[in-house]
């Protein structure tokens, strides 16, 4: 009669277990992390493209943090290695940093994101604009700018320095750049809203 038995909701292939809560959850919504036999131990795979034994976890501090000291992950890396709490969340950081990039160059070659103030206020008076994301740092223009684009709609983040910003785009500084497609303003949100969540102090 095993034929007539439900697929519960254990076995939905996209659920997952999260290594430090231990709540059942959609996959989507956990990062993997493989477990490698020898240093650095634990890979973050974002993409779930890396072979190897790998436990999930919900991107916060409070889950990495007893996986990690206590629960699936400690258990995976029984006998092997200890890992901190601390060095996991950098590098899924790291990881949600990698991806964001990744998808605003990817913007950037669709013709889907304008790049420092000029081209964003354009940009905003032609009525575009799914994110605009911010530097830390970016006073000025870029709270006006930012006004300008919650008037539309449009969402608004933070992120790094003007330094580091401008490094990831070829220049010095910059202190403001928006996203013009709706999918990939959504995807870079959800990384970003991860890493200010990793990033913050407890
Ligand atoms: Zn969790």
């Amino acid at each position: 009669m095993l034929g007539v038995m439900g697929r519960s909701e254990r076995d939905r292939p996209s659920r997952r277990m999260c290594a430090g809560c231990g709540s059942r959850t959609e996959r989507d919504d956990l990062v993997r992390l493989v477990v490698g036999p020898s240093a650095p131990f634990v890979a973050v795979d974002l993409g779930r493209r890396l072979g190897g034994r790998g436990v999930s976890v919900h991107p916060k501090k409070a889950c990495i943090r007893s996986a990690a000291l206590r629960g699936g992950l400690a258990r995976a890396l029984r006998g092997v290695a200890q890992v901190e709490p601390e060095s996991i969340e950098r590098m899924v950081v790291q990881q949600f940093e990698r991806r964001a990039l990744g998808l605003l160059s990817s913007a950037q070659r669709a013709r889907s994101l304008a790049v420092g103030a000029d081209a964003v206020r354009s940009a905003l008076k032609a009525n575009k604009g799914d994110l605009l994301i911010r530097a830390k740092d970016s006073r000025g223009r870029g709270d006006e700018l930012a006004r300008a684009a919650t008037a539309l709609g449009c969402a608004t983040a933070t992120w790094g320095t003007k330094a580091s910003v401008g490094d990831a785009f070829g220049r010095s500084e910059l202190g403001v750049i928006l996203v013009t497609d709706r999918g990939i303003a959504r995807a870079v949100l959800d990384c970003l809203s991860h890493i200010e969540a990793l990033s913050e102090d407890e």
